[in-house]
């Protein structure tokens, strides 16, 4: 391609509301562009990314044993009434009627169709295992579109969908395409790590996130530094660090005033004269839930958060609810930040971090009193369960190296559905001996447009994006300078060279200055740069300069047509190679 012929509307300044680098950076690089709140078209350069992204997702899948399918859009309401996903999906679905008054929406996702897809044919086990996907536009209304295409209203997602005779053999092609997305992840260049949602019945996980490791993402998440455990924030476990266990002796309880210091930070600072060692490290905090009408109290150390889904967990209850001021009062008999686990009457849940701290500081239950030299199993009894939020430096649970905060992007999904849809929609089989069973099926999305913003959310310097080579929108731009023939024609020779070798050449043919196009190139990404003036074709040299180093390389201009090829190959790049022009 031509830079001069190229529709490339780059934007010099910052829009507005862009905060994220890749929606800056997508909208200036003139890749995208938002055309109402949360939509976004894709330009010339944004559409070869997309398309660079589908053909891995594609060959992968193809390779999986997935066929590719291409659903509506435009979904009658039937479909999602049958489940009663109509209603349940909320405000999130995009509902319509055509000029008789019927009622549609547009896919959010397309489970119920698929599934009506497989009930209309599938009716013997001989015909399953299946595997069907598309890549296609999906529908929500996101009541708060932000990051540009990371979180937008009508994206490019890829699902597929599988159907077994039973759990065991979904378990099978849920494996397969796992798999099958390891080897995307890795050919698009993302850092990336696979988080288990959960553990199945069947032991081993049922559910898992693929989630690019950024530092502007959603998603809190802790990844081991030293084997592969990747956890959500929320459910991450951890052990005890090793090195904490306290067994030294301590002084018996005592009871102190604290005059309206009730934070944990207020009592360190005002027992800080008194007892020279105190640390938030040794502080209980003490903190009340109600939970089937009943107050729990949670006790994790001054320096940890308590994790509510743990404790709801541990509670073997949906959610946990805070304790009202009033119900703190009535139960401790004191003001909110003076409660502790000595004499209180109820169920009281340790974390060991905390069980662990030998000479302690609690609140006394009673205002303006606290209690130092506590001790668990001395001073009150506990249930000891991990109900901590887990954090930066805290042991890995598989290998105990310390954990590492990140957050994500999910990039994608892989999960065991069963047959909640087959049930709800009669898709069932006749097995071997005649009996008609639901089939069981899988879902696996990945979403295609996310992946572009969140590649350039972890390749981008402050001049512009470092897209990785397999999904580049040109794999090299050459760049003539000044206004002599000279480097121009060798622009173009080497141009038709490195045609015919298959590499994707972006040759910048337009009349600006050398500081001009350099910028450009930087702002663009394009992994390759290849630097044609007048100086250098005088001693028989052009230079290559990789967009994500600093120095550059002089080659003989015979050999660097070649040079380029190679490098596009050796960094994951592909080339399709074409005849010479007659
Ligand atoms: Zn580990």
């Amino acid at each position: 391609m031509r830079y001069s012929k190229a529709f490339v509307p780059t934007l010099k300044e910052v829009p507005k509301d862009a905060t994220t680098p890749s929606h800056v950076l997508l909208l200036r690089g003139g890749f995208v562009r938002m055309i109402g709140s949360g939509i976004y078209e894709m330009l010339p350069l944004g559409r070869r990314v997309l398309a660079k992204i589908e053909r891995t997702i594609r060959r992968e899948m193809d390779d999986a044993g997935a066929q590719e399918v291409l659903m509506p859009a435009l979904l009658p309401a039937e479909y999602f009434q049958e489940t009663g996903r109509y209603d349940s999906f909320g405000g999130a679905l995009f509902r319509l009627k055509d000029r008789k008054g019927a009622e549609y929406n547009l896919g959010p996702t397309h489970e119920e169709i698929i599934t009506d897809m497989v009930r209309r044919d599938v009716k013997s086990y001989r015909q399953l295992p299946l595997n069907l996907y598309q890549i296609q536009m999906k529908f929500r209304d996101e009541p708060r579109p932000r990051a540009g295409i990371l979180r937008c209203r009508e994206f490019l997602m890829k699902d597929a969908y599988s159907f077994d005779v039973d759990e065991a053999h979904a378990l099978e092609s849920y494996a397969v395409m796992r798999a099958a997305y390891h080897r995307i992840f890795k050919h698009l260049g993302l850092d990336y790590r696979v988080v288990d949602a959960d553990s199945g019945a069947m032991g081993g996980s049922t559910s898992a996130e693929f989630q690019v490791l950024v530092q502007t993402g959603e998603d809190a998440l802790v990844v081991c530094s030293s084997c592969d455990y990747a956890a959500n924030v929320e459910v991450a476990e951890t052990t005890l660090p090793t090195d904490e266990k306290d067994t030294s002796d301590s002084p018996a309880a005592e009871k102190l005033h604290t005059p309206g210091v009730g934070s944990i930070e207020d009592v360190v600072a005002f027992l800080a004269k008194t007892l020279p060692d105190i640390s938030a490290a040794r502080m209980l905090k003490s903190l009340l839930y109600l939970v089937d009408e009943k107050l729990v109290m949670a006790v994790v150390r001054g320096d940890d958060d308590l994790n509510e889904i743990r404790l709801a967990r541990t509670l073997g209850v949906d959610e946990v609810f805070m304790a009202s001021e009033e119900d703190v009062k009535k139960a401790t008999g004191a003001a909110v930040g003076f409660a502790g686990p000595v004499g209180f009457e109820g169920e009281v849940i340790i974390d060991p971090a905390a069980a662990a701290v030998t000479d302690a500081i609690t609140g006394a239950n009673e205002t303006d009193r606290h209690l130092v030299h506590v001790r668990h199993g001395r001073d009150f009894e506990a249930r000891v369960e991990s109900v901590r939020m887990v954090k930066q430096g805290d042991p890995c649970p598989k290998c105990s190296a310390p954990l590492e905060s990140y957050r994500g992007i999910e990039g994608g999904h892989v999960f065991v559905l069963g047959t909640h849809y087959s049930k709800k929609m009669g898709a069932t089989f006749l097995d071997p001996s005649g009996e008609e069973k639901p089939v069981v099926m899988g879902c696996y999305g990945i979403g295609v447009s996310r992946l572009m913003a969140a590649a350039i959310e972890q390749h981008h310097d402050d001049d512009g994006i470092i897209w990785p080579m397999s999904i580049a929108p040109y794999q090299v731009i050459l760049t003539p300078l000044g206004k002599a023939a000279g480097p121009l024609e060798a622009a173009e020779a080497l141009y038709e060279e490195l045609r015919v070798l298959g590499v994707e050449a972006l040759l910048d043919d337009r009349a600006e200055r050398p500081g001009v196009k350099f910028k450009d190139a930087d702002l663009l990404g394009i992994p390759l740069r290849v630097t044609i003036g007048q100086r250098g074709l005088d001693e028989g040299l052009l230079e290559l300069k990789r967009r994500d180093a600093k120095d550059a390389e002089k080659l003989p201009i015979a050999e660097m047509a070649a040079r380029v090829a190679t490098l596009v190959t050796e960094l994951g790049g592909e080339l399709t190679p074409r005849s010479a022009k007659a």
